[in-house]
């Protein structure tokens, strides 16, 4: 078995003192909390892209001892098992100390290029932050966990990544829906990988406590490990620090809007310092175009975290790490600077998508217009978006407008009756965009090119992952593998795997796991 190094330097920041597994509250940064063992850990799936990073070959993810490892029955010499405290705003209001309540990390490895990387178990059981939970997670949350990340990966959005899928061997009881129907489930493990799983709400919860001295410690600790490119000292490194936060999640929600990535949970606790997409929880993808869609039930009242929002959202979340951090600056002058690169990243990143996305050579104020235009019509029509964005790069500005609009159509409408309505309105819409083309340098095929490489065939389609889940449930799990190998290549034409990239079928359109998930997992 290949031998990892580790250095597990979060744990020289000040930790719980306190040895037991007692639910809390930690005054430190951590607490040392052992994996809970499980009956009969069995890898169900792993990724070999993020395997062959860490040096283990497919010989050691076959041994039962890399199976009894990432569902937590042992560890190996150097890991030191931790999870981490930490607070958070759950949908808008001051929530107190969450932290790991059910992740826990087995230690921070260095790759053979030396770049960090903290494994992580979510669903290892209980740590002093499991408030009244049981640590565990079920088998549908950890497929969607485990595929979304590598899938997100593979889009080319920053995200954590996931190293194996084990299943525990253990029932675990949820009440799916906090109606009052609890059933048992399988349980399942995902250690998860990252840099580094640092939040906005490690920042929040010592701010919120007054201990400025553990909040400067963590800043810099985040900075010195996290950030080592930064240069400089004092408020200036603070400030630059809290610039690149922005930026980096700016970039991040650009993804989410370009790809129809609904996070449907987007609490300060759930936004990571690096700008990666984390906590894959009641996530949703975009079918037909609807800016106001959560996948998120809890959510269903205020629906916070629609799609169209996110951007909003994540600067408000950056205005309370701004607030968290305040107590490091003497001036709150950095903090507004780097809230306004927040803005003018999110625009740069979003025009940039705009013309990619619609295939033009660079994004006019015109275009921004053209974009606005054709996502009311792809609202109102109820057209999806993934399908409707990668068959444009298809469109043919010279070609019959109205033949290709019935093509495209076809493969992209979910109500007959909004379709027809539409039609006039779509038919000047593409009447434009082709007077626009025509202005264009670019040849078909460069442009079809550019588009194909912003415009996915292949997401993780809420329904395409329940269909997993429904397999795996009655024991065949030979989905995921397949469902992730579709999800490896998402911009390349896959022959013979178009029914990966199709309209959600009518079952779906209100079926629970495909159009509305919990929190429970
Ligand atoms: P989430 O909405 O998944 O980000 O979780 C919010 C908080 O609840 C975090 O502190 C989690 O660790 C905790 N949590 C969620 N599910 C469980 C569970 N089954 N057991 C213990 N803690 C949990
Ligand atoms: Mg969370």
């Amino acid at each position: 078995m290949h031998v990892l190094r580790y250095d597990n330097r979060f744990l020289e920041l000040p930790g719980d003192p306190d040895l037991s597994p007692g639910i809390r509250q930690v005054a430190g940064a951590w607490s040392r909390v052992r994996p809970t063992p499980v009956p009969a850990p069995r890898l169900i799936a792993h990724s070999r892209e993020m395997a062959a990073i860490l040096g283990f070959s497919e010989a050691d993810v076959a041994t039962q001892e890399f199976a009894l490892v990432f569902g937590g029955n042992a560890q190996w010499p150097g890991m030191d098992p931790f999870a981490v405290n930490y607070g958070g705003h759950q949908f808008g209001h001051w929530a107190g100390q969450l932290g790991d309540g059910r992740a826990i990390t087995l230690g921070e490895t260095l790759d053979a290029q030396g770049q960090r990387w903290e494994l992580q178990l979510k669903g290892a059981g209980p740590t002093p932050y499991s408030r009244s939970a049981d640590g565990r997670a079920v088998l549908r949350s950890s497929i969607r966990e485990f595929l979304c990340s590598e899938a997100m990966h593979h889009l080319g959005v920053p995200t954590t990544r996931a190293l194996s899928l084990v299943a525990t061997g253990e029932d675990v009881v949820r009440d799916m829906f906090y109606d009052g129907h609890p059933k048992s489930e399988p349980g399942a493990i995902v250690c998860r990988v990252a840099p580094s799983f640092i939040r906005f709400g490690n920042f929040e919860l010592p701010y919120s406590r007054g201990d400025l001295d553990l909040l400067r410690r963590l800043a810099d600790f985040c900075i010195a490990r996290d950030f080592p490119e930064l240069e400089g000292e004092g408020e200036a490194l603070y400030g630059d620090w809290f610039a690149t936060v922005c930026e980096r999640t700016a970039v991040l929600m650009a993804h989410w809007m370009r790809v129809g990535f609904v996070h449907g949970v987007m609490n300060t606790d759930n936004l990571s310092i690096l700008g990666l997409t984390i906590d894959y929880g009641p996530y949703g993808w975009i079918d037909d175009f609807d800016p106001d869609w959560t996948p998120n039930t809890t959510d269903a009242g205020g629906r916070r975290y629609r799609f169209g929002w996110q951007p909003k959202i994540a600067h408000w979340n950056l205005t309370r790490l701004a607030h968290a951090i305040s107590p490091l600056f003497s001036d709150v002058a950095p903090l507004n600077e780097g809230l306004q690169r927040y803005m003018d990243r999110f625009v740069e990143e979003d025009r940039n998508n705009t013309a990619r996305k619609l295939g033009y050579g660079e994004c006019t104020d015109a275009d921004i217009q053209t974009m606005q235009a054709l996502q009311a019509l792809l609202q109102v029509a109820e057209v999806d978006m993934t399908l409707w964005f990668r068959a444009l790069g298809r469109f043919d500005p010279q070609g019959d407008i109205g033949a290709q609009l019935e093509t495209l159509f076809d493969a992209t409408w979910y109500d007959e009756a909004k379709r027809a309505q539409a039609a006039p309105a779509f038919l000047e819409w593409l009447q434009r965009h082709a007077a626009r083309l025509r202005e264009d340098p670019s040849t078909p095929a460069e442009r079809r090119t550019r588009m194909d490489a912003a415009n996915p065939k292949y997401v993780l389609r809420n329904y395409l992952a329940q269909e997993v889940i429904d397999r795996a449930e009655q024991g065949d799990e030979a989905g995921v593998a397949e469902l992730l190998d579709v999800m490896r290549r998402p911009y390349d034409e896959q022959p013979g795997r178009e029914r990966f990239a199709q309209r959600r079928p009518d079952w779906a359109r209100d079926r629970a796991g495909c159009s509305m998930l919990s929190c429970s997992s």
